[in-house]
């Protein structure tokens, strides 16, 4: 299975494959219509967004989900910006948050 190299998002269809660079592909939500990558800064708000409607979690509890997820890419470590700064999740809570929904 793929998963998008900017958002982990995964690719189990097609048509979710907005762009395929290199070896990454990138979901349809993070790429514009230009075909380019969007900024971290537009990325993370929209998984903020994403898991503050879909999961019903506190916006400051989703930024550091979003912040742990993206830290954890390695297309962000050479394209990182401020908003990856700051308080994450620990991994164990990561996975933690990550296995139960799995098992939905
Ligand atoms: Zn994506």
């Amino acid at each position: 299975m793929k998963f998008c190299a900017a958002c982990s998002m995964p690719l189990e269809n097609p048509e979710y494959i907005g762009l395929h660079s290199g070896d990454s592909d990138f979901c349809i939500y993070c790429v514009d219509s230009d075909k380019k990558v969007k900024f971290c800064e537009v990325i993370f708000e929209g998984g903020v967004q994403y898991f503050m409607n879909a999961e019903n979690h506190p916006r400051e509890y989703a930024e550091k989900i979003v912040r742990k997820n993206m830290t954890m890419l390695p297309y962000w470590k050479d394209n990182a910006s401020l908003c990856l700064k700051g308080e994450m999740l620990s991994n164990e809570e990561f996975s933690k948050l990550f296995c139960s929904s799995d098992k939905n």
